[in-house]
């Protein structure tokens, strides 16, 4: 793709100090891909909060906007916690680059490693083969819809369209293309009428892509069967709320947070690419953070913002190799740190 702009957005806590790692792995794979990648770095989050007042600027918002991708570390912390809502909040800054990107698919795959097999709380029977993708809708429905009080009730208020159900269900079945070839769309048809309307779009989609198997599950079966038999699963398509459940319940699958990447889409091609952790306060500034979900975090971008399929590849094989070569975090019960770890992966990139 020649030369490229990524925003560096490292944020609060133990986002630096991932990032920082992150970038060291993608200069080393980037030139063998005939990628140029310009570093800019901005604050987002806390520190933000700190220098300007707002978790994002518009000035910061504009240089995102203008990139080829964004990758972000983590942001909040104890210091920014409030329940005043007036105050700035640092996750108020990752709610505005959503918006402001049009950043309306969530991708997170779950794939544990067999060395780490022993560290999931499934048994490892149950989890060997599990190979998923979790799509969530990410700008719509119940965190979006008309909220209130009203005396002694509040109300929220679950709205989708069919544009918006069908721009998500599309990008699941374009990844489920690129895989086993097989969409999971949760929902809550027997009871939601969005879920209704949910459930006829993605058939109605589904009919355009006749290669692509498409079953439907209502949201709690899907809570017991991705524990169940998690690898039966390749892509699974939600909405915002059950997906955002339903990803962190299929995260613990692989046993460490320190190692799940995430992508966030629009309909271009720059997207927003973040480690699923945040920004661990309680091991900030000790050197303890384990970069590789930050890592993974990276090749998916230079998957799917650059095309650069084999750089991508090459990240991912160093993360597996890395750990079946026994270097693991202390997140993963052992004693590695963040300098040791991405050394260890420079060394087998
Ligand atoms: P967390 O993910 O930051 O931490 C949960 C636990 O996992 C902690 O014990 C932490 O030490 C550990 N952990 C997380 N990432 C790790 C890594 N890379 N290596 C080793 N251990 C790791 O979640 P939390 O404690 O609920 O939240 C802390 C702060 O992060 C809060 O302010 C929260 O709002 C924020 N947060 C931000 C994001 C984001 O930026 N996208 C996401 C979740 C939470």
């Amino acid at each position: 793709m020649g030369e490229v702009t990524v925003v560096v957005l490292p944020g609060d806590g133990i986002g630096p100090e991932v990032i920082a790692q992150a970038r060291r792995a993608v200069d080393a794979v980037a030139p063998a891909a005939g990628l140029s990648i310009t570093w800019r770095e901005e604050l987002m989050g806390g520190c933000s909060i700190d220098a300007h007042g707002t978790a994002l600027t518009d000035e910061v918002l504009a240089a995102c906007k203008s990139a080829d991708a964004v990758l972000l570390g983590a942001v909040g912390g104890p210091k920014w916690d409030t329940t005043d809502p007036d105050k700035p909040r640092p996750e108020q800054g990752l709610l505005g680059l959503r918006a402001g990107l049009g950043l309306f698919a969530n991708l997170r795959p779950v794939k544990p490693l067999e060395a780490l097999y022993d560290a999931s709380p499934l048994r490892r029977d149950r989890i060997a083969g599990t190979d998923l993708l979790v799509v969530r809708e990410l700008t719509g429905g119940i965190y979006f819809g008309k909220r209130g009080r009203e005396g002694d009730m509040a109300y929220d208020t679950c709205a989708y369209s069919r544009e918006e159900i069908a721009r998500v269900a599309e990008v699941a079945f374009r990844a489920a293309a690129g895989r086993r070839g097989k969409v999971t769309s949760v929902d809550k048809a027997n009871v939601l009428e969005s879920s209704r309307l949910w459930r006829e779009v993605v058939t109605e989609l589904g009919a355009s892509h006749p290669d692509i198997e498409l079953e439907h599950i209502l949201v709690d079966n899907a809570a017991m069967q991705l524990v169940s038999r998690p690898s039966d699963f390749d892509v699974i398509v939600t909405e915002n709320m059950f997906g955002d459940i339903l990803s962190d319940e299929a995260a613990m699958i692989t046993g460490s947070i320190g190692m799940l990447p995430s992508a966030s889409l629009g309909s271009g091609t720059a997207g927003l690419y973040e480690p699923v952790h945040g920004s661990a306060p309680d091991i900030a500034g000790k050197g303890w953070a384990n970069p590789m979900a930050t890592v993974l975090s990276a090749a998916m971008m230079l998957r799917h913002s650059f095309g650069a399929e084999e750089a991508a590849a090459k990240l991912e094989h160093a993360v597996e190799t890395a750990l079946a070569q026994g270097a693991l975090g202390r997140d993963l019960g052992g004693q590695m740190g963040t300098q040791e770890i991405s050394d260890r992966l420079l060394a087998l990139l």
